[in-house]
């Protein structure tokens, strides 16, 4: 490695002036949170050179690995420094963390900014952006760091005024680890007081696993002069160092000492989240696998929650030592919103990924998660209904995805979702399958649901009116994800989840014999009207049935019991796959007056023009697209005017 000496100045990547200003902006009025980020990235560092030092313990560069975080005030000079004794930071390794936005996370973050300051600064919270908070309160900063395992002239000095450019300056470095050095601006001084920085520390670090230490100054405290008396503090030992935060691991300590804001706290450490977790659970497990697990079910869903490549998942610690970020094994993927911590004491510290993917200590962790999830938003669903429903309008769409991946918790699953039906009006989410069960109707054995591709075509489609008429619940489907929910789900509670845009409607018990001798009766008697209709739309459809499914509508499209769902054909095409082609059955209504007009037409072309302009609109009428749409507006703008007189008024029959 060749050592640049020189100084150079470099200018920040575009996005980085950009975040700094978003930052400063609209965290001043929070302005504190720069410690607890710097804190952060420190204690970050201090886990890094832990990890790495378990394949080489010369990291530790002799000193028995004696990791701590150091805060400092000069009163004289206005500066404030945070220093740790981690894994450092190389040259290129500055260049590319603090000069640039790296992680492709940070990057989406540019396309999603909205302009509204508001909003923006609420996104700023679920990104990496913390170091840049230093610059709320100060107009200089400067980082001296040497990475572990680095010679001692390897070490490397960076400074910004936080306005586009800094410089970086080869130095001799001793100490492995990293200062940042805050200059503090004119009217921040207060940062310089060491009972104020003592509070927040405690506020803000106490879970931290990391000794925070501050000097034991004479002339820091209110009784500055006992202090000066005292014996703990020989002139000539050096300065004495006095740990301010707790210091021990939060998920390690006793669930009854810890309290509800140091949850809080932690959570939003561990997730750089501004808003408090909706819900968590804390425990430690003995036995022959043991292991404590402090898992957070956030308030608000992130912003990339539907991005494929995203990592989720939780830390992973073994007997204490920071093993990974983002272990997806400890959860199924549909609980992956699910932040928080599992430390495990029989787990070898040299576990890989790879390793997680097989380890039968790991899925019993996995299963056991999973449970205690389960088992808390059952309990929030029970005991805090309105909480539930927020967690709902975040997270359901993810839920939905449980019954497909995980078999095992699929009626309990079932019993978490939560659907509009036409039992209520809007289209809140708030119905369960028991509720539904509860209401079905005498001789009904089956959950009947509807899948549609927006609320309105769901609630609406010519599809329901028999079931409204005879006062039968439908469970409305409107999310992409429903239909493959439905595809996995067949039956919650031993009762048969039926679509009923599919196969020949069987009411079972629900509809009369009378009603269903009057149907085969009238195929009977309408026999040439179906065959007409039949040639004159040809390949569309693979047969055309009277219907025991329509009141109001002339007309409907169903597919058979096994295959595709119109709507999921639709779904599929949207994201350019391709559907198998299905030819539907079209069910005509016989006692609907354009039926009826329709079996009296003579002539040929106008009866086929009729035909086609009914098939159409049973497509749209469940919102489906019409492969010829210029033909369809055709046929129904030649059918309008057949119905005016020479002077264009509409003649009624
Ligand atoms: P994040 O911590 O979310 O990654 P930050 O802006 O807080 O985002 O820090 C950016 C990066 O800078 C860190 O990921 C880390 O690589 C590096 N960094 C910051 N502070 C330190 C430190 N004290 N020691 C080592 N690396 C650090
Ligand atoms: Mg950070």
């Amino acid at each position: 490695m060749t050592v640049e000496a020189h100084k150079e100045t470099l200018e920040f990547k575009a996005e980085v002036s950009q975040v700094l200003d978003l930052v400063i902006r609209s965290l001043y009025s929070n302005k504190e949170i720069f410690l607890r980020e710097l804190i952060s990235n420190a204690s970050d560092a201090a886990e890094k050179l832990r990890f790495e030092a378990l394949s080489d313990d010369g990291l530790y560069e002799g000193d028995g690995g004696e990791l701590r975080i150091r805060v400092t005030v000069d009163k004289e000079a206005g500066t404030l420094t945070v220093s740790d004794n981690g894994i450092g930071l190389s040259r290129q390794e500055i260049v590319e963390t603090i000069g640039s936005i790296a992680s492709s996370g940070t990057k989406r973050f540019f396309e999603k900014l909205t302009g509204d300051q508001a909003k923006d600064s609420q996104l700023i919270g679920q990104f990496g952006v913390g170091f840049y908070s230093s610059y709320i309160v100060a107009d200089r900063v400067t980082i001296v760091s040497r990475r572990a395992g680095l010679g001692a002239e390897h070490g490397v000095h960076w400074e910004s005024d936080g306005r586009g450019s800094y410089t970086l300056e080869t130095v001799e470095r001793a100490a492995r680890g990293t200062d940042v050095t805050l200059h503090l601006k004119e009217d921040e001084k207060e940062f310089l007081d060491p009972w104020r920085l003592r509070s927040i520390i405690s506020k803000f670090s106490d879970h931290i696993a990391l000794p925070v230490e501050m000097l034991k100054d004479a002339d820091e405290g209110p009784e500055g002069d006992e202090a000066e008396a005292g014996e703990d503090k020989p002139k000539d030992k050096g300065p004495v160092w006095e740990k301010v935060n707790r210091g021990t691991a939060l998920w390690m300590r006793n669930k009854a000492d810890v309290t509800e804001e140091e949850y809080q706290e932690f959570y939003k450490h561990l997730s750089h989240d501004y808003d408090p977790p909706l819900a968590y659970v804390h425990n430690r497990v003995e036995g022959t696998n043991e292991y404590t697990t402090l898992l957070f079910v956030p308030s608000k869903a992130p912003w990339d929650l539907w991005d494929r490549d995203q990592k989720h998942g939780i830390k992973l610690y073994v007997r204490r030592v920071f093993i990974m970020d983002q272990a997806d094994k400890l959860l199924p993927h549909y609980l992956r919103f699910v932040k928080g911590v599992v430390d495990s004491d029989d787990l070898p510290l040299n576990v890989s990924r790879e390793l997680l993917q097989h380890n039968r200590k790991i899925d019993t962790i996995r299963q056991a998660n999973t449970k205690r999830i389960l088992g808390l938003l059952e309990t929030l669903a029970t005991d805090e209904p309105e909480k539930y429903a927020e967690f709902w309008k975040e997270f359901g769409r993810v839920i939905k995805e449980g019954p497909a991946e995980d078999f095992a918790n699929r009626e309990r699953l079932g019993g978490l979702l939560r659907f509009s039906t036409t039992h209520g009006e809007g289209e809140a989410q708030t119905e369960t399958l028991d509720g539904y069960i509860e209401r079905m109707k005498e001789g009904q054995d089956k959950i009947y649901f509807i899948t549609a591709d927006s609320p309105a075509a769901a609630r609406h489609s010519p599809h329901l009116e028999v079931f409204r008429k005879k006062g039968v619940e439908v469970v409305l489907l409107s999310d992409r994800v429903d239909e493959w929910l439905v595809n996995h789900m067949h039956e919650y509670k031993g009762k048969h989840l039926q679509s009923v845009t599919k196969g020949d409607l069987d009411l079972g018990s629900l509809a009369d014999a009378e009603e269903k001798a009057k149907t085969e009766q009238a195929a009977k008697e309408h026999g040439t009207l179906l065959e007409r209709l039949k040639t004159a739309l040809g390949e569309r459809v693979d047969k055309v049935r009277p219907s025991a499914r329509l009141v109001d509508s002339p007309a409907c499209l169903v597919v058979g019991e096994y295959d595709m769902s119109a709507n999921l054909a639709r779904v599929l095409k949207a994201v350019g796959q391709d559907a198998p082609v299905q030819r539907p059955t079209l069910e005509v209504n016989l006692d609907h007056p354009l039926v009826k007009r329709l079996e009296t037409e003579e002539d040929e072309t106008r009866f086929a023009d009729l035909g086609l302009i009914l098939f159409d609109q049973a497509q749209l009428a469940e919102g489906g697209q019409l492969d010829d749409p210029a033909a369809f507006v055709g046929r129904l703008n030649s059918l309008m005017l057949a119905t005016l007189d020479p002077q264009g008024r509409i003649i009624l029959p």
